[in-house]
């Protein structure tokens, strides 16, 4: 049967494919694919697991005390007797043979099989004995975790040859990385808002993507053909025919619109009335720095460098590996100014899904607002010194800029003043070399944008991070679903304060850009130019609709239309029919 699911879209176009489920599991497993000659290998490793939680029921049963309930050693016989069942053994085996999953991956895509197979079972006791699976099924995934040396890479290799799109409750930002290189074409989670970060890595891939469709990873099963349409937020489950033939011409017209686009690569990006605009990349990862001189980009105007600190089980990159990091990303860009933000953990971004201190976060009721960013970073004075040493010796090889993010108190000004100057004299004790840095502040909390002053002659330049100015100015998790209605870029508030720092920053000549997601979204190009912006950051992949957007704008056309879209109630509707009527843009 088809059915439709509705989310929010995140990033563009449409994708078509059979879905891969990641199941929620209790145990924390890794998902990835394997190469097809190691098979073998891991089918072992699924028998070792076996064998390890045979013995332990075995052992488990032969303890039990004389006046266990009579019930329990029938039990553990269950438990064993499923754990060798076809139905569990060699169903799974052949997800890792055919699909190329990873053990715990093909464990627990098999055991979300028989839960709805249970689940659909007329029998009470039948039903009930989903649960029986399920403990089976978490004993093997513990096993294999247990037995397991960290995650391996994910590979291109996959069997079939049909598109794949992948189904989750969630992917914390540091498994999106693992899916970086990976195989997908589309992405639907359950939760999850327009800004958050997996919605942010999901469109540094390019690849359709909606979230927050609540049930979808309920109600979708291994193997349905999805249509994810990124534009739209609508996920439409097993298509009909005549369904599926409009979204592959929906597909082809995206890809086509996408080429088109990027052939603006090579145009100066010069507004109608030649005024210069700086577009820079927002990247995740040194690789990602292809990608922005790929899109045009003029140079990285946030390199969100704790990416560089995710999935490493605890052990953080030393000085040394961070360098090389930060070195290899001021080299690719060839010249081009690389500003490079210190670690910004903590909310929706953990270091791992299950360890280090952010562990704490499931504890603390308000995470946005506790320990994240340079609160965490000063926290950590060891930490934050090493990722300025590092910085610091990167600017002997290229441009560099230092950003902070989500600075908000004076104290904090001068810590980040006086760590910088500590870190510089320790590499001249140390007689290493290192190149000048601007520095900069991220104005993502309102306190910051209300008394930029005290900000103002500290810093070199200023970047605005609209992600978190709206989430803080609205008092509206970004990463909720349930309140992504009212995460509102266009807010007069926020309207308010992005226009307050873009003015005074220009006033007294010191750079301003975004760096979130509004800078590349092209419905607000007009208007932050409108407000006197002209250096725009953004994933590489939106930069050419954005480029196309203010190579056809005329900001001297522009100004006074901000004063028009002042007591509108609706400023995100009024703005394009203000625009439309100027015929300011195209
Ligand atoms: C922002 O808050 O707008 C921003 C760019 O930072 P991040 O999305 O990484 O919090
Ligand atoms: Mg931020």
């Amino acid at each position: 049967m088809s059915i439709q699911l509705f989310g929010l879209p995140v990033s563009r176009g449409v994708a078509i494919g059979r879905a891969v489920l990641v199941a929620s599991s209790r145990v924390d497993v890794a998902h990835y694919f394997i190469e097809p000659a190691n098979a073998a290998a891991e089918i072992g490793r699924l028998c070792r697991a076996r064998d390890l939680v045979a013995a332990e029921l075995s052992r488990l049963k032969a303890e039990l005390p004389h006046d266990a309930p009579a019930e329990l050693p029938a039990l553990l016989d269950v438990h064993l007797m499923l754990l060798h069942d076809p139905m569990l053994e060699d169903a799974t085996r052949q997800w890792i043979v055919e699909r190329h999953y990873n053990a715990e991956w093909a464990v627990s895509a098999q055991t979300e099989v028989l839960v709805r197979q249970f689940d659909e079972m007329e029998d009470e006791y039948l039903r009930d004995r989903k649960a029986d699976v399920e403990q089976v099924a978490e004993r093997l995934l513990a096993a294999l975790v247990s037995g397991h040396q960290g995650l391996l890479p994910v590979t291109t290799a996959v069997s079939g040859g049909d598109p794949l799109v992948l189904v989750a409750t969630d992917i914390a930002p540091a498994d999106m990385l693992q899916f970086k290189r990976s195989v997908f074409s589309g992405f639907v989670t359950d939760v999850g808002g327009r800004t958050s970060h997996t919605a942010i890595v999901a469109r540094s891939l390019d690849i359709p993507a909606v979230v927050g469709a609540r049930e979808a990873s309920r109600l979708v099963c291994q193997d349905d053909w999805l249509i994810i349409d990124g534009d739209q937020g609508v996920v439409v489950v097993n298509p009909s025919p005549i369904v599926l033939e409009e979204y592959r011409f929906r597909q082809q017209q995206s890809d086509l619109e996408r080429d088109r686009l990027k052939r603006l690569r090579y145009k100066p990006a010069v507004t109608l009335d030649g005024q210069p605009i700086e577009l820079l990349a927002n990247i995740e990862l040194p690789r990602d720095a292809e990608a922005a001189l790929e899109a045009g980009a003029v140079g990285v105007g946030l390199f969100r460098s704790e990416f560089l600190f995710m999935n490493r089980n605890g052990e953080l990159p030393d000085e040394d590996e961070q360098y090389q990091a930060y070195r290899s990303v001021v080299e690719a860009m060839k010249g081009l100014p690389v500003t490079i933000r210190t670690i910004d953990i903590g909310a929706d971004k953990p270091l791992d899904r299950a360890s280090g201190p952010e562990s704490r976060h499931d504890a603390v009721l308000n995470p946005a607002l506790g320990l994240r960013a340079i609160r965490w970073s000063l926290a950590e004075p060891d930490m934050f010194l090493k990722q300025l040493r590092a910085i610091l010796r990167a600017a002997a090889c290229g441009k560099v800029r230092i950003l902070i993010p989500m600075l908000a108190q004076r104290s904090e000004i001068h810590a980040v003043r006086e760590a910088l100057a500590t870190a510089r004299q320790q590499l001249d004790a140390q007689g290493v070399a290192h190149g000048p840095v601007e520095l900069g502040a991220m104005i993502e909390v309102p306190a910051a944008a209300i008394s930029l002053s005290m900000l103002m002659p500290h810093f070199d330049f200023f970047s605005i991070g609209t992600n978190d100015l709206i989430q803080y100015t609205l008092a509206i998790d970004r990463a909720d679903e349930q309140v992504a209605a009212l995460y509102d870029g266009w807010h007069p508030a926020v309207l308010s304060l992005i226009s307050s720092v873009i003015r005074q920053c220009n006033d007294a000549g010191k750079s301003v850009s975004v760096c979130g997601e509004m800078a590349g979204d092209p419905a607000c190009t007009e208007l932050l130019l409108a407000m006197g912006l002209r250096a725009f950051s953004m994933q590489p992949a939106q930069l050419p609709a954005v480029k196309q957007r203010l190579l056809r704008a005329d900001t001297s056309r522009l100004d006074d239309l901000l004063q028009s879209l002042e007591g509108e109630d609706d400023p995100a509707r009024a703005w394009p029919v203000l625009l439309r009527t100027r015929a300011v843009a195209a």
